[in-house]
């Protein structure tokens, strides 16, 4: 599913989102979650917000509360990245932006 495919599936009109500045980024800082943006679903306050990016409408914040993220997000049925690359991923993150990263093994 694409974001054009999600934004129809979610019944939400690309030109009524914001605009969202170009970055290689797809989810918010906490400036825009401090916002109190209402959840394009829903209308209750967002939690979430992810950048989409529809041609002809570019980069557009899509602001979503928990579980409408939960319930709207696409599930890959694909292979998945071997857990070395997704922490190699999360590691780079981090260093970008400075940030200190432990990662603590959990239960299963
Ligand atoms: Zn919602």
């Amino acid at each position: 599913m694409n974001d054009a495919d999600l934004l129809r599936s979610l019944g939400v009109n690309p030109s009524t989102l914001d605009p969202a500045p170009a970055s290689r980024w797809r989810n918010a800082g906490p400036e825009r979650l401090r916002g109190r943006r209402p959840c394009v679903r829903c209308g209750e306050p967002a939690r979430a917000a992810g950048v989409v990016d529809v041609p002809g409408y570019g980069r557009r914040w899509l602001d979503r509360c928990m579980p409408c993220l939960i319930a709207t997000t696409p599930r890959s049925d694909g292979p998945r990245a071997p857990l070395a690359d997704t922490l190699a991923v999360l590691r780079e993150a981090a260093r970008e932006a400075g940030v200190a990263l432990t990662i603590v093994p959990g239960e299963a």
